[in-house]
Formats: structure tokens, sequence, C-alpha cells
């Protein structure tokens, strides 16, 4: 399932024929007829998605670094792209440990939505292809953290998120 997923944001990342990082997930949810809401949430709350009149809605926590609401944004339009059934009856909320790469041992270890959500954010903000390309680019070591955040900059995410993508690419 969550092949699935990486798929669809594998097929989104095409189609905006991007030659470089970062990937400009806000806009392309606005392009995909999403509206992108920014609240100051409590904490431990990330982001949302739900419809409102039939328009889907992201509700984003305006209080985090703007990096992770980059993957909430990314995780959230997952939600809307492979979970629409669910949109229909409910609001998806997500707390920040239903998040890679919060806690490994929490929701998204067994929730298949949030497997596949997180699944979906981490391929479409780090694209297999962009990532081999950066590292072709600008070869270095990759236990040599200093490497490591560099190349995380360049697509505005955090670091957790880009090892965690590393070892799943
Ligand atoms: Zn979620």
């Amino acid at each position: 399932m969550s092949e699935f997923a990486k798929e669809q944001a594998c097929a989104l990342v095409e189609k905006l024929g991007l030659k470089a990082p970062p990937v400009p997930v806000e806009k392309l949810a606005r392009a995909l007829g999403v509206r992108v809401e920014y609240s100051p949430f409590d904490d431990e709350l990330s982001g949302m998605a739900f419809l409102r009149e039939g328009t889907p809605i992201i509700g984003v926590n305006s209080n985090h670094h703007p990096n992770r609401q980059r993957f909430t944004i990314a995780h959230e339009l997952g939600h809307i792209v492979l979970h629409r059934p669910h949109l229909e009856t409910s609001v998806m909320i997500d707390k920040s440990r239903n998040f890679i790469p919060r806690d490994p041992t929490s929701a998204q270890g067994t929730d298949p939505l949030e497997i596949q959500a997180n699944a979906f954010a981490s391929e479409l903000l780090l694209p297999a292809k962009l990532i081999r390309q950066a590292l072709a680019e600008r070869p270095g070591d990759l236990n040599d953290d200093d490497y490591l955040i560099a190349l995380a900059k360049r697509f505005r995410v955090s670091l957790t998120a880009f090892q965690y993508r590393l070892e799943n690419i």
C-alpha cells in the first residue's frame, strides 16, 4: 500500500518537471485545488486535512519550524490524494507523533493511513531522482553530519527526515 502512495507522489513530482530542490510543496497543493491555512495550534498538533464545502483544506501549525510545516503539508496532501473517502466523513488530525521521524514506535508504525501519508510525504519532498542528482553533484561522506545537514538544507527538510529517506531510498 505504501508503494501506491510513493507512486502517486512520484507522478506529481514528475509533472512538476523540477530540475533542482526544494520541491515547492505549498504551490503544488494549491495547483491541486487545496487551500493551505496557517494557525498557531498547540505544539502537539502538526496539522489536519478536511473538506469545506467540497474544497480540501490543509491546516498547518504556524508555530512550527518552516521545514516541519513543509513536511506537514506534504503529509496532509498525502491524506487528500490517497484517503479522500475518509475525508468525506471525517477530519484527519495529525499529532506530531503520527509523523516520521518523531517516534518509530508510535502511530506511524501501526496505522496504515499514517504509514501511507508519511511514505507519500517523504517521496514528495525528497524525490529519489533529485537526491541521486544532489549526491552526484557534490559527493561527500554520508556519515558526515555537516554534509547531510547541507543536503537537507537544499531540500528544506529536517536532518532526520533526510536521514530517514536515505535509509529508504
Ligand atoms: Zn496523518
